[in-house]
């Protein structure tokens, strides 16, 4: 249970003063639904209202606030004038104007004969004095309530920032004061305050300064934030080790038959990664482990053997995909080694229906079918395993936590093996998994050429068709991607088609198109029309990022490279390169370049190695626009930046494994002052695994 004195965070905001349902939607889209989501909506901006001059000494155009004996009203001759109310101290006078203007409302605030303080910018129009539509009109004995340094925030459409700045402010003092989380001597080192004083300086900046990540209260609401994340990971992670796996240990048989079937040898870091992978199985709690390699770095064989000590062992194991095109090209790399050591293996996608599935469930479920791939077709729930004791999980990133956790369900705590291509950087994995074994894949396959990238503006659209042209007469075998318009796969195909009917016209009938908005016996054709060489340019979305392998294709272009991430770049261009033949990449763009987008292409040219790549990324981007972080099941934070805080997120890794070694169950004094950090981040279904409280 969430402790009590964590409520009045956890209310809706319509509990503050002044928002009403329909504010409360539009604080929805803004900040959340709750108080505690405004106690992280982090100020953006400041303004000084701490100059009080009299009239006569008012700088122009500067903010000031000012007590002033409010005068006469001057109603407008037509509603398109503004409202004129004429205000004056001893010194001078100035006109109030307002636009659009409300005469109630005009005439409460402002009775005329009375004093009141205003505050906002000041102009000069023609000889007068003026102020349009003041930001703050208080009584007289309110003005400290002005004088002050305002903190601004990032707003949304219907929303005020006078409203956003109190309904913050209002949230900020609802905080209440909390029984310290932090290691004392670690807090008194970086010098940080308490939780509750922190947030408000957080919303009480005084300088620009006092809006860096870097500043102290900054800081320590981060440190508390991770904190949160890497004790609820570590939690999971106890779990999972208390639960009782199994040993599978099998004789190395079938794995001797594979790697004799195989045409070339392993690379050491393959065989290193299934030495990992086979102590993991062998061991009797559940594996969990992450498989990391580049494009185009052998993930699929060590999969493959994985998959085969399962079946040495007398279970099951299975290979879920993210596409059908991943699932059948899997399947046809593995399906013939798995042949060739006596091995069956099933595939089952979307598309199978009817007997052949009736006939693969069966199988799967009576344990004849050892192997299975296939895509999230393979957690549907009808489909059952007769013991299932690995699982697989390729370019996990499309997949989100909970579709893991059900492949997962599928056996008795089965090991995992997650496989991602995208080198996803240390910090960021950090936060998704913790400390998550992991196996990297450190050197490509023996034989392969470097790919020379080049970039090129898109006026030289022309040359590069004739250099395609004359790539094709030798040959080559080509991708041409189309540019990403938006999120909409519609309009990307619109593009895709349009481009694909123009190189027809000029390169000839032997041109493919795959999207994905295509049937997939369609896009499968084009693949497979694609890999035999009987098509010689495959015009394509972004559906060949993850995966695909066609060694023969040799020339890639991208148009409009800078609309593309780095990640996805490097993704895209992972799809050549592959065979011993030299590859080239065409990164056309649209001139000018941005800043950031002259950098990313620069990387691009500079280096091949995805971990540098992933890196740059993170750093031109942001962690939040780096995976799409929505779908990629990788945390958000609201108080952390990663760019900025990897330091503070190694501290709370280390912390978190420091505080579960000493008090595993958060039961000591500091335990349960570490449990309301865990409902204040709303960590809450982790502490329910707890075992005392
Ligand atoms: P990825 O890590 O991108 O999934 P794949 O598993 O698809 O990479 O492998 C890419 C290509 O490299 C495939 O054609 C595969 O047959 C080949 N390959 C894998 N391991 C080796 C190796 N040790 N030596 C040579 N080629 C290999
Ligand atoms: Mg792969």
């Amino acid at each position: 249970m969430r402790p009590d004195i964590l409520f009045p965070l956890f209310a809706p905001v319509t509990s503050l003063p002044g928002i009403g349902p329909r504010f409360a939607k539009l604080f929805a889209k803004l900040t959340g639904e709750k108080v505690v989501d405004l106690c992280w909506h982090r100020p953006s901006g400041i303004v000084d209202r701490r100059l009080s001059p009299k009239l006569a000494d008012a700088p122009e155009n500067a903010i000031v606030t000012l007590t002033v004996v409010v005068g006469r009203h001057r109603k407008p001759a037509s509603p398109r004038l503004p409202w004129k109310v004429r205000c004056s101290d001893e010194t001078g006078t100035i006109d109030l104007v307002f636009f659009n203007a409300k005469e109630d409302y005009l005439a409460k605030t402002l009775p005329e004969g009375e004093t009141r303080v205003v505050s906002g910018r000041v102009e000069r129009y023609g000889s007068e004095l003026q102020m349009i539509h003041p930001d703050h009109i208080v009584k007289p004995g309110e003005i400290d309530r002005l004088l002050r340094i305002e903190p601004t925030y990032p707003l949304t459409a219907g929303l005020t920032p006078k409203l956003v700045g109190r309904a913050v402010q209002a949230a900020v003092e609802r905080a209440p004061a909390l029984f310290e989380w932090l290691d004392p001597a670690f807090q008194s080192r970086r010098g940080w305050a308490g939780w509750q004083e922190s947030l408000r300086r957080l919303h009480a900046p005084q300088s620009l300064d006092d809006l860096s990540p870097e500043q102290p209260e900054r800081a320590r609401l981060a440190y508390d934030e991770l904190l949160a994340n890497q004790i609820a990971l570590a939690l999971v992670r106890l779990q999972q080790k208390r639960r009782t796996g199994r040993r599978l240990a099998g004789d190395g048989s079938l794995r001797g038959r594979l790697v004799a079937a195989l045409p070339y040898r392993l690379t050491a870091s393959q065989a290193q990664a299934i030495e990992e992978i086979a102590g993991d199985m062998a061991a009797p709690a559940p594996m969990v482990r992450l498989l990391q390699g580049d494009v185009g770095s052998g993930k699929t064989v060590v999969a493959l053997l994985a998959m085969a000590i399962a079946a040495e062992a007398g279970a099951q194991a299975a290979l879920l995909a993210p596409t059908e095109i991943l699932a059948r090209q899997h399947f046809a790399t593995i399906d013939p080694l798995a042949r060739a050591a006596g091995l069956e293996i099933a595939l089952l996608t979307g598309r199978d229906r009817g007997k052949a599935r009736t006939g693969i469930l069966t199988g799967l479920a009576e344990g004849r079918l050892r192997l299975a791939v296939g895509t999230h077709a393979l957690l549907q729930e009808d489909v059952e395993f007769k013991d299932l004791g690995l699982a697989v999980v390729d370019e996990q990133h499309r997949f989100g936590v909970h579709q893991r956790l059900l492949l997962a369900e599928k056996g008795q705590s089965p090991d995992v093996l997650v496989m991602t291509a995208t080198p996803i950087p240390r910090t960021l994995m950090m936060t998704a998994y913790g400390d998550l074994e992991t196996s990297r894949l450190t050197e490509k396959p023996a034989g392969r050429r470097p790919i020379d990238t080049r970039t090129l503006p898109l006026e030289r659209l022309e040359e590069v068709v004739g250099g395609v042209e004359r790539a094709i007469r030798q040959g080559a075998r080509v991708y041409w991607i189309c540019p990403l318009v938006q999120e909409s796969e519609l309009v990307d195909l619109a593009n895709a088609e349009a481009r694909a009917a123009d190189l027809k016209r000029r390169l000839g009938p032997r041109i493919g198109l795959v999207h994905g908005q295509q049937k997939a016996a369609e896009r499968d054709a084009a693949m497979a029309g694609f890999a035999a060489g009987e098509i010689d340019l495959l015009v394509a979305t972004t559906v060949v990022e993850v995966g695909v392998d066609v060694p023969a294709a040799t020339v890639m272009v991208i148009e409009h490279a800078e609309r593309f991430g780095l990640a996805q770049l490097h993704q895209l261009r992972g799809r050549i390169g592959r065979s011993d033949k030299p590859s080239t990449c065409l990164l056309l763009y649209q001139a000018p370049l941005g800043e950031t987008a002259r950098a990313r292409l620069k990387i691009m040219r500079e280096t091949d190695d995805g971990f540098r790549i992933a890196e740059e990324d993170l750093r031109l981007r942001g962690a939040g626009e780096l995976l799409g972080t929505r779908q990629s099941g990788m945390p958000e934070f609201r108080l952390a930046d990663l760019a900025v805080h990897g330091e503070l997120l190694a501290a709370a890794r280390d912390d978190a494994k420091l505080i579960l070694d000493r008090d595993p169950d958060l039961a000591g004094p500091r335990g349960k002052a570490l449990r309301t950090l865990l409902y204040l981040f709303e960590r809450d279904a982790v502490v329910k695994t707890l075992r005392s409280g």
